[in-house]
């Protein structure tokens, strides 16, 4: 079966051919990319948790964020990181929750370049290959859809890694005391979150507990 991970990212294709097409306005793809975001960072979290491997074609991440992004199994070395040394300086997502909260928004938008070029040093050649399948399909996507792509797509995906990374980085670990906190989200962010989530953000504290 297909993970929710890729069911997310060909959802977004597939609304992103059909505005090519013509058959539907061009801001349907700002919405279903609001609609799905925050569903997707969520498998991607729960992938990073998986213990085995992952097939070629979820390994390769092909959801493009970005000219410069690293594959899940990257992600789930930094995220294996962030669960040894939370709440200190080797804590890879310290950068996004130390900050202030303006310059954490901000670093939030850029999250996917700013683990690509901090990783970059120790990215295997099998990595590499991956980064670079993902800058051809950036590439790719930007030729055919031009101005489109750049307009309904990139934008809008800026402005949602920053929502996004800055609620689930910055408000979950920003408390130095408590180290990670259970955020109450009302149930009215559910069909944006979806339950999963919802039920992750709440336990955070417990997922960090049980990860130690
Ligand atoms: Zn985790
Ligand atoms: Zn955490």
């Amino acid at each position: 079966m297909l993970s929710s991970n890729l069911v997310c990212t060909f959802a977004v294709y597939a609304v992103g051919g059909l505005c090519y097409a013509g058959i539907l306005p061009w801001f349907a793809l700002s919405c279903v990319l609001a609609l799905l975001f925050s569903r997707w960072a969520f498998s991607i979290h729960s992938r990073t948790h998986f213990k085995g491997h992952y097939p070629l074609i979820e390994e390769l991440m092909p959801l493009v964020m970005s000219p410069l992004s690293v594959g899940l199994n990257e992600q789930r070395q930094v995220h294996q990181r962030h669960h040894a040394a939370l709440g200190s300086p080797n804590d890879p997502d310290w950068l996004f929750y130390s900050a202030n909260p303006f310059t954490a928004v901000l670093l939030c938008c850029f999250h996917p370049e700013i683990t690509f070029c901090r990783e970059f040093k120790w990215l295997s050649p099998r990595a590499l290959s991956g980064a670079v399948f993902r800058l051809v399909l950036f590439t790719v996507l930007l030729l055919v859809a031009g101005n489109n792509f750049l307009l309904w797509y990139l934008c809008p995906l800026r402005i949602l890694f920053g929502i996004a990374q800055f609620i689930f980085t910055w408000m979950l670990h920003h408390r130095h005391d408590k180290r990670t906190i259970d955020l109450h989200l009302s149930p009215c962010f559910m069909p944006i979150i979806g339950t999963v989530g919802l039920k992750e953000l709440r336990a955070h504290a417990a997922h960090h507990r049980v990860c130690h």
